[in-house]
């Protein structure tokens, strides 16, 4: 088997026997992406001059048997929004197009003492803002599975690079799905972590109280071993949290809630279908499931499309000319910074910010943004009630397979619809993973999404593991070999 389609512990136990050495992974994983970005244009930058070298340093430490574990070697892609010092952090916004990250985001401090190899940013929807990385300014990324079709957004060239084994795993940042949906539609498991267990230092912020940075793999332990790298408390992140992991069973004994309204309308069938194939699969090994309810969900894209803009008129209200990347002169200075953010800002972002302008205006704070937040309260509690009852909730991760480039740009309101099922987690909270489970009648993948309570990532984790085993999902995917 090449060494690109192995697992991180397949690949350490490798080098540990000095079976393999990370120089060789890495020359496979090169070999792939420089075969197939030009297809897929997942990257916005290869680092491959620099990795020669640190490969060798990997290949050093596995010889001397002084290995700093088991990401020592293992090359991931990083989503272009998050900084790795000295390295270009474009958001795939014109605005930053030209912006050298002056310090490491805390997640590459942590993935650096690990001693991973970066194989370089990928493409993302500008800002984070988007559900298919067509938003991206510097062209879009093709779904591996199927060319003519989006891989997901926004992290969608995290999500292509891993699938089309470009890299081993990457990482993504997840504000309303970016993380799950992206590897759903690329046949990967996504994880949104806890909010607050992963530091948010040094990712570019789209909605502060909604971001946060996780892993795209091509498995659950691969997910779980950089989860436990990049996470833990961070003094240079105020809403950091001490993570103190809460165990909760995975075993026969674990309760399982389907959610009655993300089986709904505006599900497709093929989509129910998947999560009904791994209820049938886990009542058949005798586990408990029952059918919950979460009325406030339906209004979960109503409450998301006025918070995450509030947040982002505000985080992105830096990008003035003065101060970072683009600047477009102008007769005064009022006039250069609304010629910098007329020209550097794309569509969907200048709608965002418009959007989130009019919800914080003086005249109506109250009646959009106050009455969002409300409602988000009220949303968490309905989660926190339910958790009482069950121990883990299933869904879709998305209403539908992957669509068609250009299928839903002249529509937002049916992008927005593609994170109808992930959004919920981001407004809670919670951590929340994407599995895959089948595929479509076009041959794309569908994943399944679990949810749990606040600091149980670790046991969501566990869990998705009892799902992954049964349903055996090949993750290569088919349309490469054409
Ligand atoms: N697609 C959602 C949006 O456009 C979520 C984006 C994200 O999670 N970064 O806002």
């Amino acid at each position: 088997m090449e060494l690109k389609n192995l697992s991180i512990r397949q690949l350490n136990n490798l080098f540990v026997e000095k079976k393999a050495k990370p120089s060789e992974l890495y020359s496979d994983i090169f070999d792939t992406s420089a075969s197939s970005e030009s297809l897929l244009h997942a990257h916005l930058a290869l680092f491959e001059e620099k990795n020669i070298e640190i490969a060798k340093n990997s290949d050093k430490r596995f010889e001397n048997g002084e290995s700093t574990g088991l990401l020592d070697g293992i090359p991931i892609a990083i989503k272009d929004n998050i900084n790795i010092k000295g390295e270009l952090t474009t958001c795939s916004s014109k605005m930053l197009s030209n912006y050298r990250s002056p310090y490491n985001a805390t997640v590459i401090e942590k993935l650096d003492n690990e001693n991973v190899l970066y194989t370089g940013k990928t493409n993302l929807d500008e800002f984070a803002m988007g559900s298919s990385t067509e938003n991206s300014a510097f062209g879009l990324t093709k779904n591996p599975w199927n060319t003519d079709y989006v891989p997901g957004g926004s992290s969608g060239g995290s999500a292509a690079s891993v699938s089309a084994r470009s890299s081993i795993g990457a990482l993504g940042s997840d504000t309303g799905g970016s993380i799950r949906q992206p590897a759903a539609f690329c046949g990967l498991v996504g994880f949104k972590p806890t909010y607050g267990t992963v530091s948010r230092y040094g990712l570019i912020a789209f909605a502060s109280s909604l971001d946060q940075i996780g892993p795209i793999t091509k498995n659950v332990d691969d997910a779980r071993i950089i989860y436990n790298a990049i996470s833990g408390h961070d003094a240079l992140d105020a809403t950091s949290i001490d993570n103190n992991q809460i165990n909760i069973p995975f075993d026969k004994s674990a309760k399982i809630g389907v959610i009655k309204e993300l089986m709904e309308d505006g599900i497709s069938d093929e989509s129910r279908n998947e999560v009904s194939k791994v209820l049938e699969s886990l009542k058949n090994q005798g586990y408990q499931i029952k059918e919950v309810s979460l009325p406030l969900i339906k209004l979960s894209i109503s409450i998301y499309y006025l918070i995450a803009p509030a947040e982002c008129s505000a985080n992105l209200a830096r990008f003035d000319g003065v101060r970072y990347g683009l600047r477009v002169e102008g007769k005064t200075s009022y006039e250069m910074m609304q010629n910098t953010r007329a020209e550097g800002f794309g569509d969907e972002v200048k709608r965002r910010i418009l959007l989130g302008t009019y919800a914080l205006s003086a005249g109506y704070y109250d009646e959009y943004y106050g009455k969002a937040l409300r409602a988000r309260k009220k949303m968490i509690d309905e989660f926190s009630n339910i958790f009482n009852d069950v121990d883990y909730l299933i869904s879709p991760t998305t209403p539908t397979a992957a669509f068609k480039a250009g299928e839903k740009t002249s529509n937002p309101l049916e992008m927005y619809m593609s994170d109808l099922c992930t959004i919920p987690a981001n407004l809670a909270g919670l951590p929340a993973i994407s599995i895959p489970t089948g595929l479509s009648k076009e041959n794309l993948p569908l994943g399944v999404q679990l949810m749990s309570k606040p600091l149980t990532d670790l046991s969501l984790l566990n869990f998705s593991e009892v799902i992954e085993k049964e349903v055996d999902f090949d993750t290569f995917p088919k349309g490469l070999e054409k």
